[in-house]
């Protein structure tokens, strides 16, 4: 029996509500803080009298690391999840260190300044988080996290060595908006804007901005076009996967959601830098998550499905070896299931499964830790039972 304090209360942090009051064996006690107390306490209004989970809510700035303290002193919860936005990490690590919790993320530290995300900062806190005998596990999305516990299980079980990984993410999902983005817009839209990159032969490579094109047919879907990007786990997989000699991580986008991209970018919309507007200040890319639809309501209206898996190549007793494994995963049955569209299910469900790895002691490795360095085993487990079972392929297509 546990008790998770939560952090933030949007799309992704619902789905994993949701989720830890499903698992009320394991999570028994949840307080849910964040910015916004009003959709804290709208959130568990929903859920009380459905679960015999025990529910609070609190108001939390989780930029304050003194007021982040004091919540979890108060709570005192067995892990925090942080869940709200990556420029909170290095706020909610300090906290997590002061009163000895076990941490969770679902994406890298990313200044709100410099639109680069990166684990170093995180990394940093290795030692320290190793002395105070907490883990901080790092995301624990589903990518990065469960494209890290794929990596896990195909070096654990079907490997000797893995030699290239692709990372495949396909969102087949129509939401019916000529352009809206399936999580936080500022995130994304900072993320896909930025230059891309891979890795080869002990070297990062760098592209403009969706320069690499593949078209790949996906199983359940079918051919869609895709776009080699720099993601977040190049960094850790990089340094965690032996002898890896080509990473790449592809996402599809389609026609449309490209053109209004190309095009806010080329008005400067997409810029963070800061300009006058009638005597005020503002950022115009946190104007324009103002004007687009919230993620959060996406659900209701997104129909279709998202693929994401990792292709694996290498050696296995001496032959070459392919391996693909993904998940297929339907909006409209998320949707059903815990009203939110697939790419919040995807990325909520693994930091619920997370957190249950810490809180049951089955990953206890202390320090910082990037999700590939634990046992994959109890966790791909616990996809197939709550929500986001897993498909294999010995035979698949070759992205070239
Ligand atoms: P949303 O914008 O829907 O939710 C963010 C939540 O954080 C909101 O509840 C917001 O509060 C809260 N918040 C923001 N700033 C603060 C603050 N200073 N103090 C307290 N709460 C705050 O985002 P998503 O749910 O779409 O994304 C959540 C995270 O998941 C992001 O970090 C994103 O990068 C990550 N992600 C990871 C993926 C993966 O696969 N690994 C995939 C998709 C997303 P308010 O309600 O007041 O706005």
């Amino acid at each position: 029996m546990a008790k998770a304090l939560i952090i933030g209360c949007g799309a992704v942090a619902s789905v994993a509500i949701h989720k830890c009051v499903e698992n009320y064996k394991v999570f028994d006690e949840i307080c849910i803080a964040s910015r916004t107390k009003a959709k804290c306490d709208a959130l568990k209004a929903k859920l009380d009298g459905k679960t015999s989970t025990k529910i609070s809510t609190a108001q939390i700035d989780a930029k304050n690391v003194e007021a982040l303290v004091n919540l979890i002193n108060d709570v005192k919860p067995d892990v925090v999840m942080h869940l709200a936005l990556p420029y909170q990490n290095l706020a909610i690590m300090e906290a997590c260190l002061r009163t000895k919790v076990n941490y969770l993320d679902t994406a890298n530290y990313e200044s709100e300044d410099i639109p680069q995300f990166s684990y170093k900062e995180q990394w940093a806190l290795n030692d320290r988080f190793k002395e105070a005998g907490i883990t901080a596990l790092l995301g624990s999305g589903f990518d990065p996290g469960v494209t890290g516990v794929f990596t896990a299980y195909a070096m654990k079980h079907h490997f000797d060595n893995i030699e290239t990984i692709d990372i495949l993410d396909c969102n087949a999902g129509d939401h019916g908006y000529p352009f809206a983005t399936n999580f936080n817009p500022e995130i994304n839209i900072r993320e896909v804007t930025d230059k891309g990159c891979y890795y080869e032969n002990g070297k990062i490579i760098e592209t403009e901005s969706m320069e690499i094109k593949r078209v790949y047919n996906f199983p359940e879907i079918g051919n869609k076009d895709m776009y080699l990007i720099h993601h977040e786990e190049m960094e850790s997989l990089i340094k965690n996967v032996p002898n890896l000699k080509r990473f790449r991580f592809f996402m599809t986008f389609g026609e449309s959601y490209i053109r209004h991209l190309r095009c806010l970018e080329n008005v400067g919309m997409t810029s963070i830098e800061p300009i006058d507007f009638h005597g005020q200040k503002i950022i115009p890319l946190q104007f324009l998550q103002a004007v687009l639809p919230d993620p959060a309501s996406l659900g209701a209206r997104t129909k279709g499905k998202t693929n994401i898996g990792c292709i694996f190549h290498g050696t296995k007793d001496g032959k070459p070896k392919d391996y693909y494994v993904y998940n297929v995963c339907d909006h409209e049955e998320c949707y059903k299931e815990v009203g939110s569209q697939a790419v919040a299910y995807t990325t909520g469900v693994p930091a619920m499964i997370g957190a249950m790895m810490l809180v049951t002691n089955q990953w206890n490795l202390k320090g910082v830790r990037n999700i590939e360095e634990f046992d994959p085993d109890p966790f791909m487990e616990a996809l197939n039972k709550f929500g986001l079972p897993w498909k294999e392929s010995f035979n698949p297509d070759i992205v070239e």
